[in-house]
């Protein structure tokens, strides 16, 4: 059998097929064709040594902001948070919506050499600026009929719906907009992506109690919903902010079949992951979270990214990866959560998150690097970590990118005083 590429000799992490072990991968005409102890390097066309490398089913991210232009600088260039950081697949959550998706599909989508998909907004106006303005986030703004059509009309595109439950609308509309997004999820038949933390200010004389809007959430939620920013450092997530405990009824919906996914951004808090995971709770899906206003590049490729440099701690999806090692969870559960699980979460099991004979070769090759690195969150904090996991390149259906992106931020290796 001949090949057109070959990954030699890396360590394949696959969790969905029970393989960690040294193997060859060979690819011809964009397919996994062979996944062996030893494949004939003869017949191969192009071959990548990656021994001391790892490799995996391409890297899928659950939680990215890439409605480029029209969600205005929040919207980052798909193939920087995609091919050229690594990832196959990104996962816009709640950038286009049932009005904006055929802009989304035709400007996006199609010209991405990333896989691209979306979780839809339940709201008519989608993501625009990063949700500037609360009052187009209320209930009047949402349309169930057109989004289930539009939904069921791209089920290529469309693998979930995405809406918030935080405190700021809550203190305008109640829960109402949430149980509209749930409609449109149950009618559409996908999974709900629920936002949890502080986006908006609460209107001026009220007072929400974070604990009770988690409380009266959860009941809405189904097995296979989606609790998003589980860590964050703003009220409303998962540690009541009345005990400092794991919130009881966040126990409850997981024990429903509901899944947590990190949406790391600049949400993400040490102090909160660390008491969550100690807690026994551990994300299924990761989600990098990345947008215009969150993320830290070097002043040379701000023009690219349209990056206002807002972001505070340098992170994209490898970089969360690495904090996940650093909280104690173990390699291959990791690595599921960049997989098999978000395959699961998309209802692409099928099709993508693992590497088999016949599938496209969708495969991320990463380094595991050993040191003193240091990693940060937005509250200030930082620790340092002794395993640093980085991108090297990946293949799309076959084709090959470097992991060059501006995105990914440096390995800061930590020098002894
Ligand atoms: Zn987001």
């Amino acid at each position: 059998m001949g090949f057109d590429v070959m990954l030699r000799g890396g360590r394949v992490i696959d969790p969905a097929a029970g393989r960690d072990g040294v193997f060859d991968v060979g690819i011809a005409d964009g397919k996994i064709a062979a996944i062996e102890a030893a494949l004939p390097v003869d017949n191969a066309r192009v071959v990548h040594d990656v021994a001391g490398k790892i490799v995996l089913p391409g890297m899928i991210d659950t939680h990215g902001h890439i409605y480029q232009h029209v969600t205005g600088k929040f919207g980052l260039n798909a193939d920087m948070v995609g091919v050229e950081s690594g990832v196959t697949t990104v996962v816009d959550q709640g950038g286009p919506s049932c009005m904006t998706l055929p802009g989304f599909r035709a400007f996006i989508a199609e010209p991405a050499k990333t896989r691209v998909l979306c979780f839809i907004s339940a709201y008519l106006v989608g993501g625009l600026e990063g949700h500037y303005y609360p009052e187009l986030y209320g209930p009047e703004q949402v349309n169930v009929a057109h989004t289930v059509r539009v939904a069921r009309e791209n089920p290529d595109l469309v693998r979930g719906i995405k809406a918030h439950a935080e405190i700021g609308g809550a203190s305008r509309w109640g829960l109402d907009v949430i149980r509209l997004g749930k409609q449109i999820a149950r009618e559409a038949g996908l999974p709900l992506y629920i936002h949890l933390g502080q986006l908006w200010p609460e209107k001026e004389g009220t007072h929400i109690d974070p604990d009770e809007l988690v409380r009266e959430l959860v009941p809405l939620m189904d097995a296979g919903d989606v609790l998003a920013h589980p860590f964050t450092r703003h009220p409303g997530g998962f540690i009541s902010t009345a005990t400092g405990q794991v919130h009881p009824i966040v126990w409850a919906a997981l024990e429903r079949g509901v899944t947590v996914d990190v949406g790391h951004g600049s949400h993400f808090s040490f102090d909160m992951a660390a008491q969550v995971i100690a807690a026994g709770i551990r994300p299924f899906t990761l989600g990098a979270d990345m947008h215009g206003y969150n993320v830290k590049v070097a002043a040379a490729d701000a023009e690219r990214t349209g990056n206002p440099f807002f972001g505070v701690a340098p992170f994209n999806l490898t970089n969360a990866m690495s904090k996940l090692l650093h909280l104690g969870m173990d390699l291959t559960d990791v690595v599921a959560t960049v997989t098999s699980n978000p395959a699961k979460m998309l209802g692409m099991a099928e099709s993508i998150g693992t590497l088999a004979p016949g599938r496209e070769a969708d495969v991320s090759v990463v380094e595991s690097l050993e040191g003193d690195f240091e990693l940060s969150d937005n509250s200030g904090v930082a620790v340092t970590a002794a395993r640093m996991i980085v991108p090297v390149f990946c293949l799309r259906a076959g084709e090959y990118f470097a992991a060059g992106s501006a995105l990914v931020p440096p390995a800061v290796r930590k020098v002894a005083a």
